[in-house]
């Protein structure tokens, strides 16, 4: 496009919420075929809420949730934000020996034992079974809910499932995308029950689940091997280095520091509606030059 075409296509986003950092991304946002969109704070709105608390047999809830809220304590993740607003009213107890594993869940140590809070693959890094409370956490997932499996010494004293509501215009977005030929997918850390179910309600066409934060970009650079024109649109930490790899990256306005930084295209206002408003502000851009 011109100079001047690209000027006015880059003014006409900032009027209406999409901020191009990379006048480049105004021409490639038309060639997209594939989208791929981070499930947690991107479709869905990032501050999950407890919904159930599922002690294991002989283990008092209380307990539970006293030993869940020392480990995400030490955790700076958004389920670790829910699991402290359920435990809030409840006296603390310490917890030491931080270790954080990216994807997956802490461990640390309460009261000299050893304790973890993460999903069914930390429980099955340190050979923990599932035991009584397998089948209700299956169940959990199924439903959508991200299910965080705390264990004390090895054995599994309980479930927490946290739910995050999914934005008001997602379904709408997708739908529209597909509408221009594009194809959608999601991609995310959670366990695959939970996005398929997610997936399913949003009718998204491809679904990229457990990949640990450090896999997103190469996810993204498969899709380019196979030819496809590959756009990400992501909010968190873990997203950046897919945002940098995807042909066009977008990034939630209200996300981390990161992910607006690695990003060619930020969504001021955190609607993933405006992505479609790109494309078409793309094809407007390059129609003018011709
Ligand atoms: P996403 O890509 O969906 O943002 P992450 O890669 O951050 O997900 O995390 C993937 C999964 O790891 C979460 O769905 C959760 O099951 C588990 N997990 C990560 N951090 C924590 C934590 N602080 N407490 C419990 N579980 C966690
Ligand atoms: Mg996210």
């Amino acid at each position: 496009a011109t100079p001047m075409a690209i000027m006015v296509g880059t003014g006409l986003g900032a009027r209406h919420g999409v901020l191009i950092k990379n006048a480049a991304a105004l021409e490639d946002a038309v060639k997209l075929d594939v989208i791929v969109f981070d499930k947690t704070g991107t479709l869905t709105l990032g501050a999950p809420k407890v919904v159930q608390v599922t002690p294991a047999a002989g283990v008092d809830e209380t307990d539970l949730l006293i030993t869940a809220a020392a480990l995400e304590r030490g955790s700076e993740h958004h389920i670790a934000k829910a699991v402290l607003e359920r435990a809030k009213e409840l006296p603390e107890v310490a917890a030491t020996g931080f270790e954080s594993f990216g994807g997956k869940g802490l461990r640390a140590t309460v009261d000299r034992r050893t304790v973890l809070s993460g999903n069914r693959m930390l429980m099955a890094d340190n050979g923990v079974e599932l035991g009584e409370l397998a089948a209700e956490s299956e169940r959990l997932q199924g439903a959508g809910r991200t299910v965080v499996h705390i264990a004390r010494d090895g054995r599994v004293i309980g479930l927490i499932a946290v739910a995050d509501a999914v934005r008001p215009t997602a379904g709408a977005t997708i739908r529209r995308l597909q509408g221009l030929g594009v194809k959608v997918a999601m991609i995310t850390g959670d366990n695959l029950g939970t996005a398929r179910r997610i997936a399913d309600e949003l009718g998204i066409d491809i679904v990229l689940a457990e990949v640990l934060p450090g896999d997103k970009a190469l996810k993204i650079k498969e899709l380019q091997g196979e030819g496809h024109r590959v756009g990400m649109v992501g909010d968190g930490v873990n997203d950046a280095p897919a945002l940098t790899q995807a042909d066009v990256g977008f990034a939630i306005g209200a996300g981390t520091d990161v992910a607006i930084e690695s990003a060619d295209v930020v969504l001021m206002r955190s609607d993933p509606a405006d992505v479609v408003k790109a494309i078409e502000l793309s094809r407007a851009t390059l129609r003018k030059m011709h």
